[in-house]
């Protein structure tokens, strides 16, 4: 049996989170899943209920689960809170204590969203990317402060990097190279930073270990030009924490919109799943976000902590044949296909699957 915890949190992320249970659940009558589902408190619903994004007893049901169902922290309303209290802080040390130290974030174009896309379609046709971040290492966990002397305020931040934590995260994304196109670039920016000059020798240590795997390496500026101007090149593109988060959102745009990227943190035991969008403040409440992030993201989850390939290529399917059908919430819609809310779309998708 399989325990799930939800964590919608703020925004939108309640609103795709509700969406992404009703395709669970229409999934589950078909297979006959066996899971338990459990709810709690993260972010900005957590600190106005408690004074803490991640609270004690969010923490406990955690450590009482198998897989965590994340909708997005943050908002406005929490913006100025100090940064060791900010919604976002909440994630961090859920990402942290619980080791999820990959983060797999497929960018995929899908076929019939090519004319949303703002590249050509020449460019983005055929993309498939798995970008394999570093989740809990680099600039975000290192020591950082502020000082101030006279009127002058200094800031900084440290990225720091082992050779364990490289070397996992590496093997990681070889092991799916494997079942992939047996090809991975890794990203780094060795002709200035000493922790990429440790990646770097990493990597070719690890590839050593995979003879069927092509590495090659990039510079992340060069990288996140070549995502431009020739996306499909890359099959696993894998780097760290910082790199990751930036390049993951740049890479988003091939796919059309934000609210089409799922994503999977993991490590040696619990599994997050995600929509990669934050909490998108400007739609919230309105019936307006796309829940194909979030119903794409349980996808992943059956793949990967279910292990069930066949019920999570039918909730690939139903998105592609509800996309084909041409319903499409308003971030990925043009004139003449079906404007629909994300309620609409949840139900959609859920039926294509019955
Ligand atoms: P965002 O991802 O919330 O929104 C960026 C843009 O994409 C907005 O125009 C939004 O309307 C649109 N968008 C996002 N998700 C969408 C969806 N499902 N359907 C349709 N449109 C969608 O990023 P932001 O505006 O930079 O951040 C808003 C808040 O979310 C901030 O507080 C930020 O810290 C937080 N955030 C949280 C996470 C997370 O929970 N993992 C990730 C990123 C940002």
């Amino acid at each position: 049996m399989i325990e799930i915890l939800l964590l919608p949190g703020d925004g939108v992320g309640p609103e795709v989170v509700e969406q992404a249970m009703i395709v669970l659940d229409a999934v589950k009558s078909k297979y006959s899943l066996e899971y338990t589902i459990s709810e709690g408190m993260i972010g900005g619903q957590a600190i106005d209920a408690t004074g803490k994004p991640l609270p004690q007893e969010t923490l406990k049901k955690v450590q009482a689960s198998d897989v965590i169902i994340l909708g997005s922290v943050g908002g406005p309303k929490w913006d100025a809170l100090p940064s060791d209290i900010r919604p976002e802080k909440g994630l961090l040390e859920l990402r942290k204590g619980s080791d999820l130290f990959a983060n797999l974030r497929p960018v995929k174009c899908w076929p019939q969203l090519l004319e949303q896309s703002p590249f050509k379609n020449h460019v983005v046709e055929g993309v498939d990317i798995l970008i394999v971040r570093e989740l809990i290492g680099g600039a975000y966990f290192g020591k950082k402060g502020t000082s101030h002397e006279g009127e002058s305020t200094a800031a900084f931040d440290t990225i720091e990097y082992n050779d364990m934590q490289i070397r996992r995260i590496i093997k990681k994304a070889m092991d799916i190279a494997g079942t992939r196109r047996n090809r991975i670039t890794s990203v780094d920016k060795a002709n200035v930073l000493e922790t990429s000059r440790l990646w770097r020798k990493i990597a070719e240590e690890e590839a050593l270990n995979y003879p069927k795997i092509t590495l090659n390496h990039l510079y992340v500026d060069n990288c996140a030009m070549q995502l431009c101007l020739n996306p499909a090149q890359f099959d696993i593109i894998v780097t760290e924490n910082m790199f990751g988060d930036i390049l993951s959102d740049q890479a988003s745009v091939l796919g059309a919109s934000l609210g089409m990227l799922p994503s999977a943190s993991i490590g040696e035991g619990i599994a997050l799943y995600e929509p990669i969008h934050g909490s998108a403040p400007d739609i919230a409440g309105q019936n307006k976000a796309n829940p194909l992030a979030a119903i794409l993201s349980v996808a992943m989850m059956l793949d990967i902590s279910f292990n069930h390939r066949q019920a999570a290529e039918d909730v690939e399917k139903a998105v592609e044949n509800v996309l084909i059908a041409g319903l499409r919430t308003a971030d990925i819609w043009t004139k003449g296909l079906g404007l629909v809310g994300t309620r609409e779309m949840g139900k959609a998708i859920a039926e294509q699957i019955k």
